[in-house]
């Protein structure tokens, strides 16, 4: 009988951004998911809607200060739980992980979500070997050291560009414009192996940004990562020369 029934859909994300209990019921976990959601969009522009949907601002990209102002996340008011080493299986897929990227032509720059959330830079320094994978930022060090004898496997020297095997696809802008882009299609391996080790990294508040040998040119590295979108049946990656694509079962 009562018309105060509050509409809780937050389709319209209208300045200032929710900041509503639910958002913080989880407690400090949510903010694991800063900026990692995966969000299958089709634009640029949708992207981002539907990261400033979330309430959340996009780090190291210099798009993230159009549109109206939304939520910055307070970190003072949850404190993010501290970091904890890798297991063995990380380890590995990160090793694997490492090589597949090297065969897509593609580096890495990992940042630490944890020292985002606390307002500090971000940056990593990452060493990683046959024995060992180790990540260190403000937060202090991540690693996995395997027993003597113990080979993690992947091995740079055994990698092969697989760009050449391409077809053609299609970029959209955000504003709708259609740009012929070469498009190499992952394996669903690959993409088994890419999709594995960014839940590592996520499940270790770690993320990564990807950079293509074929584009970048060394330029600081802040909004020159390619564009890229990995839910389990679907990965897209966009820079300014290529499309690399997979869409499949990964299983
Ligand atoms: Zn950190
Ligand atoms: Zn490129």
């Amino acid at each position: 009988m009562s018309d105060e029934t509050k509409p809780e859909t937050p389709d319209v994300p209208v300045t200032p951004a929710i900041h509503t209990d639910a958002m913080w019921d989880g407690g400090p976990q949510w903010v694991e998911h800063l900026g990692h959601e995966p969000v299958w969009v089709e634009t640029k522009a949708q992207y981002f809607e539907e990261l400033n949907k979330r309430g959340l601002r996009i780090k190291g990209m210099q798009e993230s200060s159009t549109g109206p102002e939304r939520l910055i996340v307070d970190p003072t008011s949850a404190p993010p739980a501290p970091i904890r080493d890798f297991s063995a299986d990380d380890a590995r897929a990160m090793r694997i992980a490492e090589v597949t990227l090297s065969r897509y032509g593609l580096l890495e720059a990992l940042s630490c979500d944890r020292c985002f959330t606390l307002n500090q830079p971000d940056g990593t320094r990452v060493e990683s070997s046959t024995s060992a994978m180790r990540v260190e930022c403000r937060c202090g060090v991540r690693q996995y050291r395997a027993p003597a004898g113990t080979d993690l496997g992947g091995s740079l020297a055994s990698s092969t560009l697989t760009l050449a095997d391409v077809t053609d696809g299609v970029a959209f802008s955000p504003d709708g414009a259609g740009k012929h882009l070469p498009t190499t299609l992952l394996t669903a391996e690959d993409a088994r192996v890419l999709l594995a080790y960014v839940r590592v990294l996520r499940s270790h508040r770690l993320s990564a940004r990807w950079f293509c040998r074929g584009c970048w040119d060394g330029r600081p590295i802040e909004g020159h990562d390619l564009q890229k979108a990995l839910t389990d049946d679907k990965i897209v990656m966009v820079c300014q020369c290529r499309i690399r694509f997979w869409q499949g079962v990964a299983h």
